[in-house]
């Protein structure tokens, strides 16, 4: 038994120190992040840009996938994932957030959307035992922040978010990687004649371009790397989002399903309203929610709930097949 504490107090002082180092290390991925991120940019509209064909058509597209990669990125860093010892959040009302739609139910819809369309109840509240503070059901504490995040995913510093992924900036985060994808695939697709012109594969006497050869082979090789990179990454929580579940969960929901399937029950997630409605709901979109115009440009908007309540299946008021004391938290013991 000593022998297994010694080893479990190894990999706690192991995973500190990892936490430690990832905070330190943010701020170095953020800058990276950046200079990449406009690197490439440069280099597109420098490079690879002027070659294309119809550029009355193709030049606002490629505009509009950058602004969206670019704008995404600046929100999912900036925008506060929401902490539950936050005042109430709303919305703004200049030209960043996208208009709402009139709601069903008349009236102004500001922190959650109680419309006819979905069932939202309550949360139920617990206390975290790190930070003592009463808080809703899906907020979980992050260890680097050190505080209760709303609706919590994970606490990114990979991408150079450097900050966690919560209720109010996930859209950013899942739209950033849409755009990044999208951006690197076809910076990869359109410049391969430039990237062999560049490593003298087709020989050029002159590099024609402002941008040095070197940062466009350099950025393309990572643009390819990333594309595909964070391709899975996306479809991963892609998925996910379908299934009504946040990183955390989904990874908590397998333990129940093995739990329940042990006592010959069945886990259902309580959040799970079938695939498109789930993504509707991520998205604030679909009846008394955002047009759809709102995933092809850069706005603001709003989640559905303000993190204390959440919509929930017709007959649930929890997950069934998970018991009282079955359930995971993520507070260990602090000896
Ligand atoms: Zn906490
Ligand atoms: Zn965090």
């Amino acid at each position: 038994m000593t022998c297994a504490r010694a080893v479990f107090r190894c990999f706690r002082t192991l995973e500190r120190v990892g936490d430690r180092i990832t905070g330190a290390a943010g701020p170095l991925f953020v800058t990276l992040a950046v200079v990449l991120l406009s690197t490439g940019t440069l280099c597109f509209f420098d490079i690879e840009q002027p070659s294309l064909r119809w550029p009355w058509l193709t030049t606002p597209i490629c505009v509009l996938i950058v602004f969206n990669m670019l704008m995404h990125y600046y929100w999912v860093c900036t925008v506060s994932p929401g902490f539950i010892d936050d005042p109430p959040r709303q919305g703004g009302s200049d030209w960043l957030w996208a208009r709402r739609r009139p709601t069903t139910k008349g009236g102004p819809l500001t922190g959650v959307r109680w419309s006819d369309d979905v069932r939202i109840t309550k949360a139920m509240i617990s206390k975290c035992r790190k930070c003592g503070l009463p808080r809703p059901e899906r907020a979980h504490h992050c260890r680097i922040c050190n505080r209760c995040v709303l609706k919590y995913d994970h606490h990114c510093p990979v991408l150079g978010v450097n900050q966690c992924v919560g209720l109010h900036n996930e859209r950013h985060f899942i739209l950033f990687m849409v755009y990044l994808v999208v951006a690197s695939f076809c910076y990869v697709a359109i410049g391969y004649p430039s990237f062999l012109e560049a490593i003298g594969y087709h020989y050029q006497p002159i590099w024609p371009y402002r941008v040095p050869a070197l940062a466009f082979v350099l950025t393309y090789i990572l643009a390819g790397v990333l594309s595909l990179a964070v391709a899975v990454m996306l479809g991963w929580h892609l998925w996910s989002i379908s299934l009504a579940e946040t990183s955390v969960e989904s990874q908590d929901h397998d333990h129940y399903r093995k739990v329940a399937k042990a006592r010959a029950e069945t886990f259902v997630n309580s959040y799970d309203l079938g695939k498109r409605k789930n993504l509707e709901l991520f998205f604030n979109m679909g009846r008394d929610g955002y047009p759809s115009y709102t995933l092809l440009f850069p706005f603001r908007v709003e989640p559905y709930t303000d993190g204390w309540s959440w919509a929930r299946r017709e007959g649930y008021e929890r997950h069934r097949g998970v018991r009282e004391g079955d359930e995971l938290t993520d507070e260990e013991e602090d000896d």
